[in-house]
This record gives structure tokens, sequence and C-alpha cells, in this order.
């Protein structure tokens, strides 16, 4: 599966919208990523979660770690797909905690699942979580990289897609100044 079969699942699940949207943030964009429209769909969410699968093949490790709330869902499906078992890491005072009796032993090789790279944040606070435990981390998989960029990890990393979105001041908003009305979420479907 390439860049273009794991767009076309995003594009095919309505999870991935182009037109002219409102951030959380505030900003105006031309892109909006809907995590949980693909995640809402087993069916196609899971062939993106075999396929990270597969990347992660020959990595030797035995768990797989995702933050709370999408990467739970994918560290499940990806370790189903392994065969090894997904720990979480929830949010606690400070970063990200394990809960419910999850650990990991020093130099236990795990990978790092997340569903979408913007700031790397959730990342991050996983990596600081893991190297608590000076587990090994062999491997970090996200599904959809929308940082343009500006995130790097230092460790084996991939995304299966990319997409740049550029954002905008509302004053400064080109789609704005073209009098383009603010797209409803998931009233229009991406187009490449
Ligand atoms: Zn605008």
């Amino acid at each position: 599966m390439n860049q273009e079969d794991v767009l076309q699942l995003f594009k095919q699940s309505n999870a991935l919208l182009s037109g002219h949207f409102k951030l959380s943030s505030g900003r105006h964009s031309d892109i909006y990523y809907e995590k949980f429209t693909l995640l809402k769909q087993p069916s196609l969410c899971t062939r993106i979660c075999e396929e990270m699968a597969r990347r992660f093949s020959g990595s030797g490790a035995v768990t797989v770690v995702g933050p709370t709330t999408g990467g739970i869902i994918i560290a499940y499906d990806v370790a189903r797909y392994m065969g090894i078992e997904a720990i979480y890491a929830e949010p606690g005072d400070q970063g990200r905690v394990f809960k419910r009796g999850f650990s990991l032993d020093r130099g236990q090789k795990i990978v790092i699942v997340d569903d979408v790279l913007t700031t790397g944040r959730s990342v991050f606070e996983v990596i600081d979580l893991v190297k608590r435990y000076q587990a090994n981390i062999v491997g970090i998989g996200l599904m959809l990289d929308r940082s343009n960029g500006t995130v790097v990890f230092e460790y084996p990393y991939f995304a299966l897609a990319k997409v740049s979105a550029e954002s905008w001041a509302p004053d400064e908003c080109p789609l704005c100044a073209q009098g383009i009305e603010i797209t409803q979420r998931g009233s229009r479907k991406f187009r490449s």
C-alpha cells in the first residue's frame, strides 16, 4: 500500500476534506482532517493498521504503545496484526502516564503509533513516558503527517501519507478574501 492508496482511504472515509475551514486554533485552513471519521470505520481503518504492522515487521517489537484516544484504536489493531501486545498512554498530571497496571521493562522493544502528526506533542509525550521505563523505541508510525516537515524524531519513523495544509489568521485568509464561505465539516469531499 503506497501513499496514494492510503490517501484514497482517507478520502473514501471523508476523513480528509478540502474547502475553507475554521480550525480549533481559530486559524483558517484549506484542508481539514477529521480523524475519527476514519477511526469510526473499522473496515477501512484496519487496512491502514495492517500496513503499519507490515512496516514494523522485523523490528523485533514486543509491544505497541499508543496515546489516547485515537492511538488506542490504532495500537490495538496494529498489535493484533503483529501478534504482540498493545498498551496505552493516558494523560497524567504532567505529560502521559501508564495506568491499568501497564508497565515496560528496561530494554523492552516497543513501537509507538498515532493517527495524525501535527505538532508531534502526543508522540513526544509518549516518548518521554517510555524513556522513563528505559524501554527501547525501535519505531514510530503515523497514519498521516500534516506537520509540513516541522517535526523530527530521533527514532526511526514513518508516516503512511503526507498532506501539506496551509493555515492563515482570519484577517489574512485568501479564501475569506475571495468571499468563499466557510465549509461546514463533512459537507464536501476531498478533491485531489
Ligand atoms: Zn478564511
